[in-house]
């Protein structure tokens, strides 16, 4: 076996807070041969596309930013989109990432080639990079997601979606629909009302909502972070707690969820008066089943003499008017949807191919599985940022990426040091993992019955992480190379954008 270290050719796709951490923490580790491929024209993923009215972070920014490039600077306890994309600009800039990036590179597919052991990455411009290792950190929330209503492309007027906001569009003296009561639609609606002549919004299901409480760092408190950043530090710390509690309830919890419900009906009788409002802003499922939600100004929003909630399905657009389920058609000049995204087809549009020709939507179908949403057995050195079975309903996506990049990083170490071509993952961890997740999850707040973007259309939750971050965290903090199965090497390496002739065996779809 070839054990002289070498330096493998690393594609990460996506410059969100995944990719951006990718980057940093390989090159500190030492890899120097990345590219990163990004769609878009900057970097940002989330906070990029996501400026509507009033778009901000539901937890505090201390804690939902890198704990290696802290941030003294942050406005208020939840600050807005802009400050996030800033602070995500900003640091790719000091750690030095810009000219690794390629703007405007959609990934279209990516094949693995068993013979030569490398990835082939497709481009939309028709490129082919060959790469060792693909880190994907292409988001689960960065395709919007539109119902198909009937009608739907009848509609005369402006229709956008929250997270490709039309700006230069003028609500004033406009009657706008607003589809979907979700963790965007609370943001904006709030802020578009008093533009707009009248808002109507069109509610499926009522979220849980609670106070959001934000309040403005005062200056002595940013001095006071900036000078010592322990006290910051102490700040996050507190703050992760406090969140990582949540998590009693959302995992079985049965009183924790009681407490939680008293609280946000609570919330609801101080906050409306009217016994019609409260009941059709009352959730009758359990809180954290869909996600859990924060605003001061969502409920007072609603009392707004020229905003209706409208709760009865709809049945159909027309040129310039929404008819509900009930007969009623109401006028709109806008419909903004507050629909969220398509969240459970990971890695979708591109078609990934790996070991043998198995596709990964094919290999997924029946179930999103992977070691710690980390690995997948039929992928070899494909390493996923926010895979499935990562995300959270009570604590910063941040911390998540953080444990997913640690280990990542370690597994490319070994990597390098053993001299193997690639790394597998066994499929007998792989199933481990999968059935002991799904067991798990069947126990939490996200089975109890509703029905959210967390779960496929038949049922299965392929998008949360079933225990504490610091569980995660525990079970991500050292890679342990006796979960994967090591390829034998391959001849010295090539160009990168050119296809390297396939050694040993020839390639073929079938493996
Ligand atoms: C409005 C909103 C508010 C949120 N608030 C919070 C919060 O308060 N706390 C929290 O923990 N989480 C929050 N989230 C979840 C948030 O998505 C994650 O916290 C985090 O930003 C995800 O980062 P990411 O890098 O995984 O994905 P993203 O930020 O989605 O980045 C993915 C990147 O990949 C690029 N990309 C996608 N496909 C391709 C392709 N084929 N080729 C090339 N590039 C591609 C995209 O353009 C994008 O730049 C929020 C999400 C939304 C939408």
């Amino acid at each position: 076996m070839n054990t002289a270290p070498r330096d493998p050719r690393i594609v990460i796709v996506g410059t969100g807070f995944g990719g951006v951490c990718a980057a940093i923490q390989l090159r500190r580790a030492g890899f120097s041969d990345i590219v990163i491929l990004e769609r878009a024209g900057d970097v940002g993923g989330t906070w990029r596309d996501n400026d509507y009215p009033g778009c901000a972070c539901d937890v505090p920014a201390v804690l939902y930013s890198f704990s290696f490039a802290p941030n003294a600077d942050w406005s208020s306890v939840y600050c807005g989109h802009d400050e996030l994309y800033a602070y995500l600009r900003r640091t790719a800039d000091r750690y030095g990432l810009r000219p690794l990036i390629r703007f405007g590179s959609e990934v279209t597919g990516m094949r693995f080639d068993e013979a030569a052991a490398v990835w082939e990455v497709s481009t939309a411009a028709g490129e082919t990079l060959v790469a060792d290792v693909v880190v994907n950190s292409t988001g689960t929330l960065s395709r919007p997601a539109v119902p198909r209503l009937p009608g739907l492309e009848d509609f005369e007027g402006t229709s956008f979606h929250s997270a490709d906001w039309d700006h230069g569009h003028d609500m004033g003296g406009e009657r706008v629909a607003v589809i979907g009561t979700g963790a965007s639609a609370i943001q904006f609606v709030p802020e578009i009302a008093p533009l707009a002549d009248h808002v109507d919004v069109y509610q499926r299901t009522p979220p849980w909502v609670m106070p959001r409480a934000n309040r403005r760092y005062g200056t002595r408190e940013r001095a006071l972070f900036r000078r010592l950043p322990a006290a910051q530090r102490a700040v996050r710390w507190k703050t992760y707690w406090d969140f990582e509690w949540l998590a009693r309830g959302f995992l079985g919890g049965r009183r924790a969820v009681d407490v939680y419900r008293r609280g946000a009906e609570r919330y609801i009788e101080e906050s409306i008066p009217d016994p019609v409002l409260r009941r059709a802003v009352t959730p009758d499922y359990d809180p954290g089943c869909k996600r859990r939600l924060i605003s001061d100004d969502w409920y007072p929003a609603l009392l707004r003499d020229d905003v209706d909630l409208v709760t009865a399905g709809i049945r159909e657009i027309r040129a310039r008017s929404i008819v509900t389920s009930d007969g009623v058609e109401r006028p709109a000049d806008t419909i903004v949807f507050g629909t969220g995204f398509a969240a459970t087809d990971f890695l979708a549009p591109m078609k990934v191919v790996g070991v043998g020709g198995v596709e990964l939507s094919s290999a997924w179908r029946a179930g999103a599985a992977t070691h710690l949403g980390v690995a997948a057995s039929d992928f070899p050195n494909l390493f996923l940022v926010m895979g499935p079975n990562t995300a959270l309903g009570h604590n910063s996506i941040v911390f998540m990426i953080e444990a997913q990049v640690r280990y990542i990083v370690a597994a490319l170490g070994h990597l390098r040091r053993s001299g193997a071509s690639a790394l597998q993952l066994k499929r007998s961890v792989q199933d481990r993992t999968y059935t002991q997740v799904q067991k798990r999850l069947g126990g939490t707040v996200w089975a109890s019955g509703c029905s959210s973007w967390y779960l496929k259309q038949d049922g299965r939750n392929d998008s949360l992480w079933p225990a504490t971050t610091v569980e995660y965290w525990w079970r991500t903090r050292r890679f342990s190379p006796k979960a994967f199965n090591e390829y034998e090497p391959r001849p010295p390496l090539g160009p990168r954008t050119a296809k390297e002739p396939a050694a040993g065996r020839p390639h073929s779809p079938e493996g």
